[in-house]
């Protein structure tokens, strides 16, 4: 490898409570997220248990891949922490007993009121030979950090916030110390879309994206309330990635422009928020079967007060008809369930908090209550703004919070295409 190329890393992470599913392993997802920022990307990861054989063979297998190695977890003073033995020993090293470390060490219980430390904690100040001891603000257990021939091999303890701490302090300025420029950060360019599939946004993307991206991957990146675009650049500064991300995006930018919006959050609802202040107007909201959760989402946003009025959970026929004015003939004629009454609650929402914008949303949110005519998932969904009325059957997959929110995610996008709309006309 050259001496300039961009380092790699693997990540280790150690304990049975993650082999076995009881503990979330944070760590690694933490680890590859900061360590991707910092320019030292992630290509592997392993997660391996509490005995000395499995940590060697983790670490061996890194070491034969990455540049750094960087290994979470067993770090602690008790027997069933075994990381620092089994790295030293893989390494040809003999752990040393560190004075500075041992000193800190007994201050830190004499600070807490113990009197003496306990012995089984002077094991933490030991300290393989020739290792750079990374500070631990946060417990008793520091980073460690030696050198394995061309390559580095960082320690860290497992408590989240310890590592995060440590990676945070000593640790990122040691790897800035030790990989210098050859440390380049991924770069993302996100582009959000909301009310298409991945697979039509795929078949509409894929013929326009240049076919040269150069060091520009693209993913696509769904979940219940879009599909995140995300274009990555790897080994390259941001100002060396921008007329990649410039060019990809001109290219592809037409196609997804009906679903596309913008939000630094990631949220349409920031989109929809910034829109209604620019046009100076305010939404209110009635809703059935999302509960609560438009006005929540709205609300969730800082600054929503100068946007949103207030709402009405109207689950029942009789809040309908006396907080919405909706037609009890209608209610009993068409259904709960349908595009009269969705109407009628924007409208009537909107007129009686006095906003120039309403929502109305009344739908089959599931398990039970489906019908043949009405399955699971069939939502009507209207919109409200300066008395013209929209309404849309939507048909929702998923188990009930799934329809939930994609129920309101759809509310929240189709009233911002709308208010953009009509700003525009
Ligand atoms: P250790 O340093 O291995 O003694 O870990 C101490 C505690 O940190 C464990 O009991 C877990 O609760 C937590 N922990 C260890 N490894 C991880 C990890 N990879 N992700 C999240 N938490 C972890
Ligand atoms: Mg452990």
């Amino acid at each position: 490898m050259s001496a300039a190329h961009v380092p790699v890393t693997a990540i280790v992470t150690v304990g049975n409570e993650l082999l076995c599913g009881e503990t979330v392993d944070t760590n690694a997802a933490w680890l590859a997220r900061s360590l991707a920022a910092l320019g030292a990307p992630v290509v592997r990861k392993f997660t391996v248990g509490d005995i000395a054989r499995e940590i060697q063979a983790g670490v061996r297998a890194a070491l034969e891949i990455a540049d750094l190695v960087v290994v979470s977890g067993g770090l602690g003073p008790t027997s069933d922490d075994a990381t620092k033995q089994a790295v030293a020993d893989l390494l040809g090293r003999r752990l040393e007993l560190d004075q500075g470390l041992l000193a800190a060490l007994r201050e830190r219980f004499r600070a807490r009121g113990y009197p003496q430390m306990p012995s089984l904690n002077i094991s933490q100040a030991e300290v393989p030979e020739g290792a750079t001891v990374l500070r631990n603000p946060n417990g008793t257990a520091p980073g460690l950090a030696m050198a394995a021939d061309a390559r580095l091999v960082v320690l860290l303890p497992g408590v989240p916030r310890e590592l995060r701490a440590i990676f945070d302090g000593d640790l990122r300025v040691f790897l800035a110390d030790r990989f210098g420029a050859r440390l380049k950060p991924i770069h993302h360019r996100v582009i959000h879309t909301t009310g298409v599939a991945d697979s039509k946004l795929a078949e509409l993307v894929e013929p326009r994206r240049p076919t040269d991206m150069g060091p520009v991957t693209l993913a696509y990146l769904p979940d219940l309330r879009g599909v995140d675009l995300r274009l990555s650049s790897r080994g390259i500064s941001a100002a060396e990635a921008e007329p990649w991300f410039a060019r990809i995006e001109e290219a592809i930018g037409p196609v997804v422009a009906p679903w596309r919006f913008e939000a630094e959050s990631g949220d349409v609802v920031e989109a929809l928020n910034a829109a209604l202040a620019r046009a100076g107007k305010r939404v209110a909201v009635a809703e059935s079967c999302t509960g609560g959760l438009i006005a929540k989402r709205i609300t969730d946003r800082p600054g929503s007060s100068e946007v949103f009025v207030g709402g009405v959970i109207a689950y029942e026929n009789e809040v309908k008809i006396a907080q919405l004015g909706v037609s009890a003939d209608d209610l009993r004629r068409h259904g709960a369930v349908s595009e009269v009454v969705a109407r009628q609650m924007a409208l009537g929402v909107a007129e009686r908090f006095g906003a120039s914008a309403g929502i109305g949303i009344t739908g089959v949110a599931g398990p039970g209550g489906g019908t043949p005519e009405k399955p699971v998932g069939t939502v009507w969904l209207a919109t409200a703004l300066d008395g013209q009325v929209e309404a849309r059957l939507l048909s929702l997959i998923g188990d009930r919070e799934a329809i939930r929110e994609r129920a309101a995610q759809e509310a929240l996008s189709r009233l911002f295409r709308r208010v953009v709309e009509a700003a525009k006309a």
